[in-house]
């Protein structure tokens, strides 16, 4: 029998490769004209562009590993940086988040934290690092009540930990889970070098994996419908047995994996289950083109005290394009669209003063819903994959897992859910 998958962003994509990998039938059906949901490609002015600057890093295992499958090489799609980030600060000197020098990891990154923020940041660091057993093993706090407890400074709290948590959590710091942000420090700066490595895309978001992933689907004879939404999920006798499409199709199937945002899957759901729809959050990427030769000088600066949060080089793909990135909520949702540009472009200049005062043109991408808040108490209400409603499956970036809304966390959620729907045919064929 044909499972049905609904939602063809990166986790419907992961969920569907592995069961097609094992030789399942699938059909995926995607409400939108393109799969890849809120890692898409967006055309601008002839340019192609991503819906989102997106950060990528070498912890990101299972995502290079799904790229690999369908046939992406991740040598051929990104340039691999070792970690070198300048977070600026109007009140502070420039704090480096660094692994350059001739000291091996993590040595490296000590010595250029004491260089930029003296030898006290360290052994901060050090206290926060010791306390993440004693975090695990409690019940959650905000990131804010932990940095508070291992009496984090002042300055690092607002020029490396609040950058950290919005970039990686897209939430405040004073409602942001600690478990969820021990555990991607862990995995990205606690282990070695590598991990840590900034992957910078030299293509597309959609063509690194949603493209890619939907020629494999295909190639190995699996379905996939676009512009088909689902309307409802169809249970008989306590059991799924398929979907109706806002066209009035009725796709029948006894095995249906949701791979839609909280939101839809929310909607989808009202009849048939609690769903804990958690809060959302948004990102704004402002795309400033600026003349062909103009360069940031690192691929990625963070700026903290200011409305802008991290200036990305994506010369690699449209040369003298930055791309800036504001997370989570704040003053600039009140900026009409002109005068964000306006304002950013300032603040690039105020701190690059060789860019121009104007770039050439500017772009912005407000996604509303971009990440679930990845609160202690959202965190906390993460619904399983396997649900009590025979047949209904459960995957994207909120599904329960250690990861906040990120590639690597969807990708892992797919890959998990397609195993367990596999287990569950082979106990229920013996
Ligand atoms: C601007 C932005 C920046 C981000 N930055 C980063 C970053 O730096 N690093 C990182 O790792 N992550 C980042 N993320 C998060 C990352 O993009 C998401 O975690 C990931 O894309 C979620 O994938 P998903 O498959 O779980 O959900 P989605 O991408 O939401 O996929 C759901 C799919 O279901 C489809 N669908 C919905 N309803 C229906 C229906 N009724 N019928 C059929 N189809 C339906 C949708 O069209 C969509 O394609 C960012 C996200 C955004 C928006």
């Amino acid at each position: 029998m044909t499972t049905l998958v609904i939602g063809g962003g990166w986790s419907g994509l992961a969920t569907t490769v592995s069961l097609i990998k094992q030789g399942h039938a699938v059909h995926l059906v995607e409400s939108a004209t393109q799969v890849g949901g809120r890692a898409r490609n967006v055309t601008w002015q002839g340019k192609m562009v991503d819906n989102g600057q997106h950060i990528m890093i070498g912890a990101y295992d299972h995502m290079l590993a799904m790229m690999q499958l369908v046939g992406v090489s991740p040598d051929d799609a990104f340039d691999r940086l070792p970690i070198d980030i300048s977070i600026h600060n109007p009140h502070y000197s420039t704090l480096h988040l660094s692994g350059q020098s001739r000291l091996p990891w993590p040595w490296s990154l000590a010595w250029n934290l004491v260089r930029s923020a003296g030898l006290n940041s360290l052994k901060s660091l050090v206290t926060l690092q010791k306390d993440i057993p004693r975090l695990l093993a409690e019940d959650d706090v905000t990131v804010l009540a932990w940095l508070e407890r291992a009496n984090q400074p002042k300055r690092l709290i607002e020029q490396l930990w609040e950058p950290l948590c919005l970039a990686t959590l897209n939430t405040q710091v004073n409602k942001a889970s600690a478990q969820v942000l021990a555990i991607v420090l862990s995995d990205s700066l606690g282990r070695d070098e590598p991990t840590a490595d900034l992957l910078i895309p030299k293509i597309p978001l959609g063509t690194l994996f949603p493209q890619a992933a939907a020629d494999y689907i295909q190639q190995q004879g699996g379905k996939i419908s676009k512009q088909t939404r689902i309307a409802e999920v169809v249970v008989e006798e306590g059991q799924i047995s398929g979907a109706i499409t806002t066209r009035g199709d009725f796709i029948e199937s006894e095995n249906i994996i949701l791979a839609t945002g909280p939101d839809q899957t929310a909607q989808l759901l009202t009849a048939h289950l609690r769903f804990p729809k958690p809060s959302q959050t948004p990102i704004t990427t402002v795309y400033l083109q600026y003349p062909s030769h103009t360069r940031l000088p690192n691929p990625l600066l963070g700026l903290t005290g200011m409305m802008s949060h991290w200036l990305f080089d994506r010369s690699q793909q449209h040369p003298g394009l930055i791309a800036v990135v504001i997370s989570s909520d704040g003053p600039h949702e009140k900026l009409s669209k002109d005068a964000l540009v306006e304002h950013v472009c300032n603040e690039v200049h105020q701190l690059l003063p060789d860019f121009p005062e104007k770039a050439e043109e500017g772009f912005v991408i407000r996604e509303r819903r971009a990440t679930f808040e990845c609160t202690v108490e959202n965190h906390r209400q993460r619904p399983a994959c396997k649900t009590s409603l025979p047949g209904l499956w459960l995957t994207g970036d909120y599904i329960e897992n250690d990861y906040p809304a990120t590639l690597e966390g969807a990708i892992r959620n797919g890959e998990h859910c397609a195993q367990l729907l596999l287990s569950h045919l082979t106990s229920t064929e013996l």
